[in-house]
């Protein structure tokens, strides 16, 4: 099975606007993936819809063979995501947030400890981890959402533009933590408008543009035609 299998995805909002045309989409087992496309594509749309966040209006989303109508559970289980806003409750505190989230799958605090404290120093937040997440920075914050998007350990993380206005430094760290997961074995998706950091990252590519996938390929078939 793939970890991500996406049939004539078809999504209409309210106002009227056909935000995805039919898109296909399959991603393998282990792979590291990026979907790359302008502002306004459709990368935001795509990983609502696969998080369960958009409705969608026709096709079908499976994950590791799980549909997420039929067997929304099983679904979540297996994914992660990390979207592109934050979205905590500012006053609760960095541990607390993730407490809160390993709670939502079933994990007790005393479960979720070790693995609060193993994210949270490798991301470099161990010593804000009684900080409010107001308080945070920017990139703190979206380092917040990483740990949070990993806490019951999916096989699939998806990152909706995870360094969208980190400085330079900062995006380097967060590419080689991906890099790690992936080569753990977990599958990894990332949405990017930067041809480049596909380039440095992924190993296979889909184009997508107005709604419609127009290039799914290597990386390395891609950068020969480049
Ligand atoms: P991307 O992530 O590639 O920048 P999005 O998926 O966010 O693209 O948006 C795709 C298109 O759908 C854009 O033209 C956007 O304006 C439109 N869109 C997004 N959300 C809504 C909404 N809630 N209602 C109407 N149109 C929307
Ligand atoms: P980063 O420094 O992680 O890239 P930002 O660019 O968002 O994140 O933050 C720039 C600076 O502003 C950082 O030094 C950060 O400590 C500070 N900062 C950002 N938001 C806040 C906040 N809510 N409270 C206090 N300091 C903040």
């Amino acid at each position: 099975t793939q970890a991500l299998a996406i049939k004539n995805l078809k999504k209409v909002y309210d106002d009227g606007y056909v935000a995805l045309k039919g898109v296909d989409l399959d991603v393998a087992k282990g792979d590291f993936f990026a979907l790359l496309g302008p502002n306004g594509a459709g990368k935001s749309t795509t990983i609502g819809v696969i998080s369960s966040l958009v409705r969608k209006s026709e096709g079908s989303v499976s994950v590791f063979g799980n549909d997420i109508e039929h067997d929304l559970v099983r679904a979540k289980r297996s994914l992660g995501v990390v979207p592109q806003e934050f979205n905590f409750n500012q006053f609760e505190k960095v541990e607390d947030i993730l407490v809160s989230q390993a709670g939502y799958y079933g994990l007790s605090a005393r479960q979720a400890k070790p693995r609060i404290e193993h994210y949270l120093k490798k991301l470099g937040l161990w010593d804000k981890r009684f900080t409010q997440s107001r308080m945070l920075s920017g990139g703190m914050k979206r380092r917040l959402m990483i740990a949070r998007a990993l806490i019951h350990e999916p096989e699939l993380l998806i990152l909706d533009e995870p360094t969208a206005g980190v400085d330079i430094e900062l995006r380097r760290s967060l590419w080689e933590f991906i890099k790690e997961i992936n080569d753990q074995g977990t599958t990894i998706i990332l949405t990017t408008h930067y041809l480049e950091e596909a380039e440095q990252l992924c190993r296979n590519i889909a184009i997508i543009d107005q709604g419609e996938i127009v290039e799914n390929t290597s990386m390395k078939q891609l950068l020969s035609l480049l």
